[in-house]
């Protein structure tokens, strides 16, 4: 049995690792702030022994013996990281110092969950690990950019300079079940409108384009990484090379679920990436990993879950 450490456990990505984790017979430690996560997200592993949960902030340092950590915590959708840009900085960069320290002392492999936006808003497409990206670093998307850029920076120093054994996975769009449903993201911003017969917000002439992961392919992509040889860090793009454009998710989402909406156009938020798609030769070849749920099916299970919590059931 192993013990684990995920930061930012109660968040979306985190409490479907976490779950994961716990079912597959480990010892689970989630860590969270509850900025945008929430305990109903990992209430139902609450009973397990092997599942605990801390309030903690990753700006400070965390003590625990672990033989793997998985760093999460970092609010993920434009809206929650601009709230108090500051602290995002703060959440990637000194979270990434306190855990790869702890790392360090107790000897873990330690995960970065890095993300597609080091590339920025890309010239070359899709996107392979060894772009360097096209970031500007005084945007209102610089704190996460950037953040998570230095972050890798980090994960690499402490990797090159103590042999620390580092893995870093740069996740693209991802959605499904337990995604907040007021972080503005566009999948839970569609359903949630469609759902509700409401105008469908299309930022833009909705024609950028973006490519979605359904979130259990990601967790199965996050525990093949954590298992590769210690010499092999990554960064490794995990996502689903399927693209779209925000105009086709709309209809899609209409589509799915049934929907009065109508699709009204509002202005493009600044710096917002005309397009984003996936090179995932690496992880084919590293993690003998492809994404295998299709937009449609992620989106059925995803419109489920929204459906039972606009009706609270
Ligand atoms: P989320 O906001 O649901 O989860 C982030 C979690 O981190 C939340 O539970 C939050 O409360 C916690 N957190 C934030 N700041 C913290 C702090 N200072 N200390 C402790 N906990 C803190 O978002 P998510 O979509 O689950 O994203 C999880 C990770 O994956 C993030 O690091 C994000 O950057 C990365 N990622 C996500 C996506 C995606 O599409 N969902 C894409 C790329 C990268
Ligand atoms: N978007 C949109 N309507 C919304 C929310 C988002 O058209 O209600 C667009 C947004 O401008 C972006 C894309 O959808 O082009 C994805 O946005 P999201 O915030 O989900 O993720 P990110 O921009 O970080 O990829």
């Amino acid at each position: 049995m192993k013990r684990i450490l995920v930061t930012g456990g109660a968040g979306f990505l985190g409490s479907h690792l976490c779950e994961r984790l716990v079912n597959e017979g480990n010892d689970v430690i989630c860590l969270d702030n509850y900025f945008t996560g929430t305990k109903q997200n990992v209430e139902h592993l609450l009973d397990n022994h092997y599942f605990e949960l801390v309030r903690h902030d990753v700006t400070m340092p965390f003590f625990a013996e672990v033989d793997e950590i998985y760093n999460l915590a970092c609010p993920a959708s434009p809206i929650h990281y601009q709230y108090n840009a500051i602290k995002t900085v703060k959440t990637s960069v000194m979270g990434a110092i306190n855990m790869l320290g702890l790392a360090k002392r107790v000897k873990a492999k330690i995960l970065q969950a890095s993300t597609s936006e080091v590339y920025g808003d890309p010239e070359i497409h899709p996107q392979p690990e060894n772009y360097w990206g096209h970031v500007n670093p005084i945007g209102i998307r610089a704190c996460y950019d950037e953040g998570k850029r230095c972050a890798e920076t980090l994960f690499m120093n402490y990797f090159q300079q103590n042999g620390v054994r580092i893995k870093i996975i740069r996740i693209f769009n991802t959605y499904g079940p337990r995604m907040h449903p007021n972080d503005g993201r566009v999948v839970s911003n569609f359903i949630i409108q469609a759902l509700k017969n409401q105008d469908i917000t299309v930022f833009g002439d909705g024609m950028q384009t973006r490519s979605f992961q359904y979130v259990d392919d990601l967790v199965e992509a996050m525990l093949r990484m954590m298992k590769t040889p210690d010499d092999f860090t990554g960064p490794v793009n995990t996502g689903n090379p399927d693209e779209f454009t925000i105009l086709e998710l709309a209809n899609k989402v209409i589509e799915l679920t049934n929907s009065k909406s109508k699709i009204i156009y509002l202005p493009l938020p600044q710096d917002d990436p005309m397009q984003r798609k996936p090179n995932i030769e690496l992880a084919k070849k590293m993690l003998a990993w492809e994404p295998k749920i299709k937009l449609n099916q992620g989106l059925v299970k995803t419109i489920d879950y929204f459906d039972k919590l606009l009706k609270n059931i």
